[in-house]
């Protein structure tokens, strides 16, 4: 038994779910509750005891205990394992123990730089500069202590003589990046100097970088000096003030990026406590991976006159194909350059800017309909032509359709012409009159192919069916139709052996969400009703695939009408005359 299967086979799901959540009973062995990953009144979150499993019907977040642990900690596999193997009292063993030593090494050799940095700032002869610096930067020693803010000396050997002191090797210093290997000779020195050193910190609290900002103004040095990529820091996949800002994220379901470090600093000074920063690059995949385990919303900074602006906007676009709700911050122009100066000016300020941040749709709408004269039926297409990829862009069909509508009433044009040039911009760059092959139906198979219409209604119902057949197998030989074929494939290889269903372990996740679906919507039901429920979603689904069916093959049909394909054509008529008898 690996360790994950002793954790599980030790530890309850709804006991753990229940430390963090109110459950209420929901059937035998069922509960559900609030769903703590997604806003909502009524439960749709649910955990079943003999599945060991959770899912939620709003979100579609699930798994089992150890998924559970890491969404609501925010952690990776193993910490979570780690967290719940303490509770059941397993002993792990470790995974690699060099490389995870090596780790561990490197997050001591940067806390005791950080400690170093520290101390040199607040008592060292040589940081007076530094510390009038940080006094004009509002940096107070509690700000300071909690941002674990230090100094760099002027010098090329004073962090590595004080680091050697206690026990770091060369090689150490190398490793993390503290240090740099000398042209002249052997030996190495210090890469930071003369800068005030922000300590990059991951999500845990954990040391795994620095950033240096330059203090003389005249240098010639660059202002910014990052630590380089380690075995623990890698830039793109750290944000910068999470540790410290991640449960107020979570509490108030929202994140504010910024831009700089200092941004970051002075927001928590002043009490906006979930605020990070993106360390000056459009947000990464990771980052983002690792922000949507406290909230989908992010509000950003967003200065739209400024260089970075434009490209600012282009990583939104990642975010938003991840589903995150994105909201664009605009600072007035009293309140100064950045949220550092609105916040020394007055905390509100920043803090009104951020209530007042406007959908980055919003922003979109103002930006393309600049400058365009609505009379000009040119003009409306410009606009269009700049909404429409962006309205495409969002992953749900709800707030899609939002957009569309109030593009139709802003242009005055009709939301179905809208619809057809979304559809036809959608489709790439196929020709008139040819035929993409995958649009064929390879096989007779009435299922529609992917991407046709229904799919999605197809897939409900579809669902719908085996749930009920989990919850009652012995309705399947009141089943007469033969549903293999309608069924999308991962169904339907289910339905064909609904007996072993509840032991395979490949199918165990939809299993687990179909199981859990039957106890939300047939937990109180007589046989005879699910037996009705169960005619009635077999026809419905039924006539939905014989309608998409049909639309695929009239569709087929101009397609090969066009190209005056006339055995194809003979062979359509043929399966649609099939269909409809
Ligand atoms: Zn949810």
């Amino acid at each position: 038994m690996d360790a994950a299967q002793e954790v599980k086979s030790k530890l309850d799901v709804a006991d753990i779910v229940g430390e963090y959540l109110t459950l209420k009973p929901a059937g035998s062995g069922s509960f559900k509750a609030l769903c703590p990953f997604h806003q909502e009144k009524t439960p749709s979150f649910y955990v079943n005891r003999p599945r060991q499993s959770w899912h939620c019907f709003g979100c579609d977040k699930g798994g089992d205990l150890i998924s559970f642990v890491m969404a609501m900690e925010g952690t990776e596999f193993r910490e979570a394992l780690e967290h719940l193997a303490t509770k059941a009292g397993i002993q792990l063993p470790t995974f690699d123990p060099q490389k995870s030593g090596e780790r561990k090494r490197l997050l001591e050799v940067n806390d005791l730089a950080s400690k170093f940095f520290r101390a040199t700032l607040l008592a060292s002869p040589d940081a007076e500069h530094a510390r009038a610096y940080a006094a004009k930067r509002h940096i107070d020693d509690l700000t300071g202590d909690l941002f674990r803010i230090g100094y760099a000396p002027q010098s090329w050997d004073a962090l590595t003589t004080a680091l050697k002191s206690k026990g770091v090797t060369d090689e150490e210093m190398l490793k993390a990046g503290l240090v740099a290997k000398s042209d002249r000779g052997p030996g190495v020195y210090d890469r930071f100097r003369d800068r005030l050193m922000f300590s990059i910190q991951d999500v845990h609290g954990n040391v795994v970088g620095f950033t240096g900002r330059l203090l003389a103004a005249d240098a010639k040095e660059a202002k910014y000096v990052n630590t380089p990529e380690t075995v623990v820091y890698r830039k793109s996949a750290v944000l910068y003030g999470l540790d410290k800002a991640k449960g107020d994220i979570k509490r108030q379901d929202l994140a504010v990026v910024v831009e700089g470090n200092m941004d970051v600093v002075s927001s928590h000074r002043a009490g906006i406590t979930n605020v990070i920063c993106s360390s000056g690059t459009a947000l990464t995949e990771e980052q983002l991976k690792l922000v949507s385990r406290f909230t989908k919303n992010l509000a950003i900074a967003f200065d739209a006159d400024a260089a970075g602006g434009a490209a600012t906007l282009r990583g939104l676009d990642l975010a938003r194909s991840q589903d995150f709700n994105v909201k664009l911050i605009t600072l007035p122009p009293e309140a100064g350059k950045d949220p550092d100066d609105a916040v020394t000016k007055d905390p509100d300020l920043w803090r009104r800017a951020i209530a007042d941040a406007t959908d980055v749709m919003d922003w979109v709408f103002r930006n393309a309909f600049k400058n365009r004269s609505l009379s000009n039926p040119e003009d409306k297409k410009r606009i269009a032509a700049g909404i429409l990829p962006e309205i495409r862009r969002i992953a749900d069909p709800i707030v899609r359709d939002h957009w569309v509508k109030k593009l139709a009433s802003g242009l005055s044009v009709g939301e179905d012409a809208l619809r057809e040039a979304l559809r036809k911009s959608g489709t790439g760059n196929r020709e008139p009159g040819t035929v993409s092959k995958q649009a064929r139906p390879t096989s007779g198979s009435p299922f529609p192919a992917p991407g046709s219409r229904f799919p999605d209604r197809v897939r409900d119902l579809s669902e719908q069916v085996l749930a009920i057949l989990l919850k009652r197998p012995e309705l399947r030989s009141t089943v007469e139709m033969d549903l293999t074929g309608m069924l999308p494939a991962d169904l339907s290889t289910l339905y064909t052996d609904l007996e072993s269903a509840y032991t395979l372990a490949e199918q165990k996740d939809l299993v687990d969400i179909l199981v859990i679906r039957g106890d939300r919507d047939y937990q109180d039901q007589t046989p005879a009703t699910l037996e009705r429920e169960l005619k009635n979603a077999i026809s419905l689904l039924h006539e939905h695939v014989k309608t998409s069916a049909r639309r695929q093959i009239e569709e087929d049909m101009r397609q090969a009408e066009l190209m005056g394909d006339r055995d194809r054509i003979l062979q359509l008529t043929q399966r649609f005359k099939e269909l409809t008898s």
